[in-house]
C-alpha cells in the first residue's frame, strides 16, 4: 500500500495524531479480495493472512501510514454536540485505487484517541461483520458507500451491557469529510480553517467545478454557494438510492453525512421488508426522526446545516466587496438569502429525482411528456399507497411486476393473484406503459422489463438472515480455536455474499435469501453498535 495522506497538509487542528492499540491476539475473519485489488494491494502481502491480521487490527503499522484521529462536531437527533470526532477510528493514509480516485484506509475500533470522550475506544464483532456485509450489500446494489476490506477479531473480551468479542473493521471511503467536519471548524469561529477545508473538499471530492471555478474565475460567494450545490446533489442522488431499495440508514447525524455522498456508518441500520414509509428499526430513534420515508427531509436539513458553516465566509466576503459601513445583520442577512436560495431547491430537485428514480422501478424510460409524467407520477404514489396499506413487500412486489411482464409475454397472468385494487392498478400500469413504449422496437413488456430488471433487486441483505448469520459467526469465534476462525467465518458467509455481490441474478441459492421472516420484521431492533 502506497499511502499519501493529504489531510496531514490541513494542520493539526484537523486531527489527533494518534496510534491504533495494539491487541491481544488478532485474527483476520474477512478479507476483501475485489476492493484489496482495486486499492493495488499487492498480491503477496494479501496471501499472509496474520500479516493482515496485524496490520488491519493496528497492531503493526504498513509501511508510510501516519495515523490520525480526526476532528469533528455534529447533530446528533437534532442536538448539536462539538466535539466528536474519531473516538474509536484510526485513519492509516490515503491510498490511489485503480480508478484513479483517492482513498481513505480507516481502521475503526481501534482504541481509544482524544476524541473518545467516556468510550472505550472499540468496537464489537457483530457490528463489524455487519458494517462489512451491508456496505458489500450496497455497493453491489449500486448504492454510493463506504466499503469494507477487513475484519480482525483482537482476541478481546469487550463490555456492552454484555460481554461480546472485540474487532477492528477497515474500511474505505472516498473521504472521511462529514458535514460534522465544517460544523467544528464553523462553532469554534476557525474561518481560515473553513476556508481551508472548503478548498481541500472542492479539489478532493468536486473535480469538475473546481476546474470550472479556476477556468471562469469564479468569484469567492459563487464557489461558496457552488459547493453547497454539489454537496445538495450528492445527497439527493444518495438517498434515492436508499429509496430505491428499501434502505434505512436508521442515524442520519451530520457527523455520519458525507460530503461526498458516500453511505457511512451502518451502525443502527436496516432494509425495509413490508412497505413503511414510517419503517423505524433503531432502538434509540424513539420519534422516528429517521424513518424510512423522511430520510430525504432529513437530508435537506442536514444540507442546511452545511449551509450555516457557510455563512461566515459568505459575510467576510460580502464585507471586504461592499467596503462600506453596513452591519453585520445585513451582510449576514444577504448571506442567508443566497444560501437559502440554494437549499431551497432541494425539495424540487428531490421530488424531481425521487418520481424518476420510481418510474425507472415501473419499467418507464427517460423521455415523457409532462402529461405522461403526471400519470405516471400518480400511478406511483397510488402503488405505494397501496403497498403502505397492505403491508407488502417492497423488494418482493417490484421483483414480482418485474417478472410478471415476461410471464405475461409467456401467457402467464400475474394479475390473477392480485387484490382489487391492485388488480385495478396493474391494468392502469399496463396501458400506460403500452402507451409510453408504443412504436418502440420491441413489445412494451420486453422494453420495460429491460429498464426493471436493472433498477429492482431480486434479493436483498434481509435483515433476519444478516442476524442468523452473525449469531452463528459469533459461534464460531467463541467456541473454536482462532486458526480455524477464518475459514468457520468465510463458510457461513460466502454464500450469502455471493448471493448480495450481484442482487440482480438469480442463482440457484438467491432463493434461500428472498424470503421475508415471520413476523414481518414486528419485533426486530437495531442498535448502534457503540
Ligand atoms: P457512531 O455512532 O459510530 O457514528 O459514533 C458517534 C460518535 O461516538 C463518534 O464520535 C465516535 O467516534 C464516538 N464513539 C462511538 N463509539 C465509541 C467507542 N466505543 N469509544 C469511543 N468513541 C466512540
Ligand atoms: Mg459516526
Amino acid at each position: 500500500m502506497k499511502f499519501s495522506t493529504t489531510y496531514l497538509c490541513l494542520g493539526d487542528t484537523f486531527f489527533q495524531r494518534a496510534l491504533p492499540q495494539k491487541v491481544v491476539s488478532p485474527t483476520l475473519l474477512l478479507w476483501n479480495t475485489r476492493l484489496a485489488t482495486s486499492l493495488s494491494i499487492a498480491n503477496e502481502w494479501q496471501k499472509d493472512k496474520n500479516l493482515l491480521a496485524q496490520y488491519f487490527s493496528g497492531s503493526k503499522l504498513p509501511l508510510g501510514a501516519d495515523p490520525i484521529a480526526l476532528a469533528y462536531s455534529g447533530h446528533q437527533f437534532g442536538h448539536f454536540n462539538p466535539q466528536l470526532g474519531d473516538g474509536r477510528a484510526h485513519l492509516l493514509g490515503e491510498v490511489i485505487d485503480n480508478n484513479g480516485v483517492r482513498q481513505d484506509i480507516q481502521l475503526k475500533g481501534s482504541g481509544q484517541t482524544k476524541f473518545s470522550r467516556r468510550g472505550d475506544g472499540k468496537c464489537a464483532l457483530a457490528p463489524a461483520l455487519r458494517e462489512y456485509i451491508m456496505s458489500e450489500a450496497l455497493h453491489a446494489l449500486g448504492v454510493p458507500t463506504t466499503r469494507c476490506l477487513s475484519v480482525v477479531a483482537t482476541g478481546e473480551i469487550i463490555h456492552r451491557g454484555i460481554a461480546q468479542h472485540g474487532a477492528v473493521v477497515t474500511r474505505s471511503a472516498s473521504s472521511h469529510l462529514r458535514i460534522g467536519t465544517f460544523q467544528y471548524f464553523a462553532v469554534f469561529g476557525e474561518i481560515s480553517s473553513l476556508k481551508k477545508l472548503l478548498d481541500y473538499t472542492i479539489k478532493r471530492h468536486f473535480p469538475e467545478f473546481n476546474q470550472l471555478r479556476v477556468e471562469d474565475n469564479l468569484t469567492f460567494d459563487e464557489v461558496i454557494l457552488g459547493f453547497l450545490e454539489q454537496v445538495l446533489n450528492k445527497q439527493i442522488t444518495l438517498i434515492i438510492q436508499w429509496l430505491r431499495i428499501g434502505f434505512i440508514h436508521g442515524v442520519m447525524n451530520t457527523d455520519n453525512t458525507t460530503i461526498s455522498g458516500e453511505t457511512i456508518d451502518f451502525g443502527p441500520c436496516a432494509m425495509m421488508g413490508r412497505y413503511d414509509k414510517n419503517a423505524v428499526f433503531s432502538s434509540i430513534d424513539e420519534y422516528g426522526r429517521y424513518a424510512f420515508g423522511k430520510q430525504g427531509q432529513v437530508a435537506q436539513w442536514n444540507v442546511a446545516r452545511l449551509a450555516d458553516c457557510l455563512l461566515p465566509l459568505l459575510v467576510e466576503f460580502y464585507a471586504q466587496q461592499e467596503q462600506s459601513d453596513h452591519c453585520e445583520k445585513i451582510l449576514k442577512a444577504k448571506a442567508v438569502i443566497k444560501v437559502q436560495s440554494i437549499v431551497h431547491q432541494y425539495s424540487q430537485k428531490f421530488d424531481k429525482a425521487y418520481y424518476t428514480m420510481y418510474a425507472h422501478k415501473l419499467g418507464f424510460g427517460e423521455v415523457m411528456s409532462n402529461d405522461l409524467s403526471i400519470k405516471v407520477n400518480s400511478l406511483t404514489d397510488e402503488l405505494l399507497e397501496i403497498m403502505q396499506n397492505q403491508g407488502l413487500d417492497y423488494t418482493q412486489t417490484f421483483h414480482a411486476l418485474t417478472v410478471s411482464l415476461i410471464q405475461n409475454i409467456q401467457g402467464e397472468h400475474f394479475s390473477q393473484q392480485l387484490s382489487a385494487e391492485l388488480d385495478r392498478w396493474y391494468q392502469t400500469w399496463h396501458s400506460l406503459l403500452a402507451e409510453v413504449h408504443q412504436g418502440g422496437s420491441h413489445p412494451y413488456c420486453q422494453l420495460a422489463h429491460r429498464v426493471m430488471v436493472k433498477v429492482n433487486p431480486v434479493v436483498i441483505p434481509r435483515n433476519h438472515h444478516v442476524e442468523a448469520l452473525l449469531a452463528r459467526c459469533e459461534q464460531v469465534v467463541s467456541q473454536q480455536v482462532p486458526e480455524s476462525h477464518y475459514e468457520g467465518v468465510n463458510h457461513i458467509l460466502a454464500e450469502f455474499i455471493k448471493v448480495i455481490n450481484s442482487p440482480y441474478l438469480e442463482f440457484e441459492a438467491t432463493k434461500k435469501y428472498q424470503d421475508t421472516p415471520l413476523d414481518g420484521d414486528k419485533s426486530y431492533q437495531t442498535f448502534c453498535g457503540t
